[in-house]
C-alpha cells in the first residue's frame, strides 16, 4: 500500500472506533485494531483512551511483542496482547475487535447455553464458539484481564481457527479478514446474542445449519460497505452532537 492508502486505513480505524462506540459494542473500554499491510508484524491500535474519542493522532503502531514501535510514551491499553498474539498466530486475520458488549457476557458464564447463529446476518459465528477460561492460566485470583504475552497466547489458542472467542465473565474477541468485516461481526454477534436471549424465552431455538451459516456469511460479508457507510455517517453525526453538548 502507498502512503495515501495507509492514511485511508488509519482513517478507517478511527471510524471503526467511533462506529463501535456509537453502535453500543464498545463503551469506555474495549478496542479495535488493524494489521499494517506493509509490515505484517505490525498493527495499528489507539492509545489508552475511550474509543468514542479516538482521532488520527491517537493511533499508534505496535509490534508482535505488544510494544509501540516508535518513540511514544503515551499510555497504551493493558490488553494489547490480545491483538499482538492473535496477529502472530493467525496470518488470515487483518482486524480484531475486543469488547465487553453486554448481551454476549451471559453466554460466557452459562455453559449450558452456547452462543450459536440463529439469524441470517450472523452466519459468521459458525458452529462452535470457544470460551476462554482465564483461571486455567492464572488460578482463581486474577484481575481477569489479558495483560501479558502468555495470556494473549493462551487466548489465541482458545480462539483456534474460529471467528470469535468468548472470555468468561469478561467479553469477547472477534477476528476478521478486513477491518470492515471485523466491525460488522462485532456488531452482529451482539445482535445475535440479544436475539438468542429473546428467542430462548419463547421456546426451543432452531439455529442456522452449518450450510446456512456458511452461505449467509459469504453473501452478507460481500456487502459490508453498505452498513459501514450508514454506521459511519450516523457515528460522525452523533459525535458532533454530543461533543457540542458537553463543551
Ligand atoms: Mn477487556
Amino acid at each position: 500500500m502507498n502512503n495515501i492508502e495507509i492514511e485511508k486505513l488509519i482513517d478507517d480505524l478511527v471510524s471503526a472506533n467511533l462506529i463501535l462506540f456509537n453502535e453500543g459494542v464498545l463503551d469506555a473500554f474495549g478496542h479495535v485494531s488493524v494489521r499494517n499491510p506493509n509490515n505484517r508484524d505490525h498493527f495499528f491500535l489507539a492509545r489508552n483512551m475511550a474509543p468514542g474519542l479516538v482521532t488520527k493522532g491517537d493511533i499508534l503502531e505496535f509490534n508482535m511483542e505488544g510494544e509501540v514501535v516508535n518513540d511514544d510514551s503515551r499510555k497504551v491499553y493493558l490488553e494489547r496482547y490480545i491483538h499482538s498474539e492473535i496477529y502472530r498466530e493467525r496470518g488470515d486475520v487483518e482486524a480484531i475487535v475486543h469488547s465487553h458488549s453486554h448481551s454476549i457476557v451471559p453466554f460466557s458464564v452459562v455453559k449450558s447455553a452456547p452462543l450459536k447463529p440463529l439469524c441470517h446476518m450472523s452466519g459468521f459465528i459458525g458452529t462452535h464458539v470457544p470460551i476462554f477460561e482465564i483461571r486455567d492460566v492464572t488460578g482463581n485470583d486474577s484481575n481477569m484481564l489479558v495483560t501479558s504475552k502468555a495470556l494473549g497466547a493462551s487466548l489465541t489458542q482458545s480462539l483456534g481457527k474460529n471467528t470469535l472467542v468468548l472470555m468468561r465473565g469478561h467479553g469477547s474477541t472477534v477476528v476478521a479478514p478486513s477491518l470492515k468485516q471485523a466491525v460488522y461481526r462485532a456488531i452482529y454477534v451482539e445482535v445475535n446474542a440479544q436475539l438468542q436471549i429473546q428467542a430462548s424465552r419463547l421456546g426451543p431455538i432452531e439455529f442456522l445449519s452449518e450450510g446456512e451459516a456458511r452461505a449467509t456469511q459469504i453473501t452478507n460479508e460481500g456487502q459490508v460497505d453498505r452498513p459501514w457507510n450508514l454506521w459511519k455517517s450516523r457515528a460522525i453525526k452523533a459525535q458532533k452532537y454530543w461533543l457540542s453538548e458537553v463543551s
